[in-house]
């Protein structure tokens, strides 16, 4: 691609605001790939979009007609959870030809469980124990049903039989399902910005998923949960800021910088850009890993003018968004733009 005159673009959902935000503070045009019953919404914010591309779904971006819209835009898509969740990991990493931001061939390590182990495990992170049989189950343990977007249908249960009548009243047999142990804690989510100009590994913000129904159990007495047995789900409905105590920033790095070594071993070239690490904290504070994105998550949204790690780095508000667009900016202006694309 011509590194003069990139549009920088993305798919209207997720972290959309905050990327397109980001490419204006930078200096570059936008293109917003919009579903139609969306340009209500995205119309609020038009002053960020230069160009918009007006779909039916979000499964047409690999069309032809979007992918030569964009192609003669000469533009660079940054792809986030929408674009993992409703568009075809094949076709974007065998047929898309519009340039992507990162690594795309990552991302099916996030979109798969057993890939996603390996590539923990091979990063040295502390995991919670994954159960192969319903038997082994000795303690609390998250069953996650196949597909659950949102972790809408994961149970937690603590004795196999209840694993196996939920199974059974759900339809779904044991090896369609991933059976964790529960980690009792609080969670916490490090986003993190790999730069392969600078070769270093930056902490961009953290937050904490604010999630139904999980997050409003707590307000129910006991005695009125035995007696009304609620579903539980984990829903992201928004994210809330969260500063670590320090002492325990150090952890972190080393996972995110196990992430990155690991990710250049297995998925070559590795990380690029932004990625997330998901875990929680125990009651001895031992930080447990049950998930990572390979991809801007939508917590650094709360980050829009900077968040407190940022600051500490930029004296000036650097979003997650503005992060990338800087990064692109660079390596245009170095010639480097082959190494943040694939
Ligand atoms: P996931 O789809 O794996 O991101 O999980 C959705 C939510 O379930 C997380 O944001 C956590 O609140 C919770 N969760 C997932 N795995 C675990 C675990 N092993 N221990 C405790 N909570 C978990």
């Amino acid at each position: 691609m011509s590194s003069s005159k990139i549009v920088i673009a993305t798919l209207g959902s997720h972290s959309a605001l905050q990327i397109l935000k980001g490419a204006k503070d930078e200096g570059f045009r936008t293109a917003l790939v919009c579903l139609k019953r969306r340009l209500g919404l995205y119309s609020r914010f038009k002053k960020l979009i230069d160009e918009m591309i007006l779909v039916d779904s979000f499964a047409e971006v690999v069309s032809p007609e979007v992918q030569e819209r964009l192609l003669s835009l000469n533009a660079v898509l940054i792809p986030h959870g929408s674009l993992v969740e409703y568009v075809d990991l094949e076709t974007i990493e065998k047929r898309f030809k519009v340039p992507i931001f990162g690594n795309k061939y990552i991302l099916r390590w996030e979109a798969d469980r057993a890939l996603k182990e390996r590539l923990l495990r091979e990063a040295g992170a502390r995991t919670p124990r994954v159960y192969s049989s319903i038997d082994e189950v000795d303690k609390t343990v998250i069953v996650k049903l196949p597909g659950a977007k949102g972790g809408r249908g994961y149970f937690i249960a603590s004795r196999s039989s209840e694993i196996r009548r939920r199974l059974e009243a759900l339809k779904v047999s044991e090896d369609q399902v991933f059976i964790q142990e529960y980690v009792l804690g609080v969670t916490a989510y490090a986003h993190f910005f790999y730069s392969p100009l600078s070769g270093e590994l930056e902490l961009i913000g953290m937050d904490r998923r604010y999630e139904t129904n999980a997050d409003g159990l707590g307000r129910l007495p006991a005695s009125v949960q035995l007696e009304a047995r609620p579903e539980l789900s984990f829903l992201v409905v928004g994210n809330i800021p969260v500063v670590l105590r320090e002492s325990l920033l150090e952890e972190v790095f080393r996972v995110g910088d196990g992430l990155v070594e690991a990710s250049k071993k297995l998925v070559p070239p590795g990380f690029i850009g932004p990625f997330c690490i998901e875990g929680a904290y125990d009651g001895e504070g031992n930080f447990y890993v049950f998930e990572f994105s390979a991809r801007i998550v939508a917590g650094t949204n709360i980050y829009v003018y900077g968040s407190p790690y940022t600051w500490l780095i930029y004296d000036e508000p650097m979003s997650m968004g503005r992060r990338i667009a800087r990064e692109i900016k660079r390596a245009s202006e170095e010639g480097r733009l082959e190494a943040l694309i694939t």
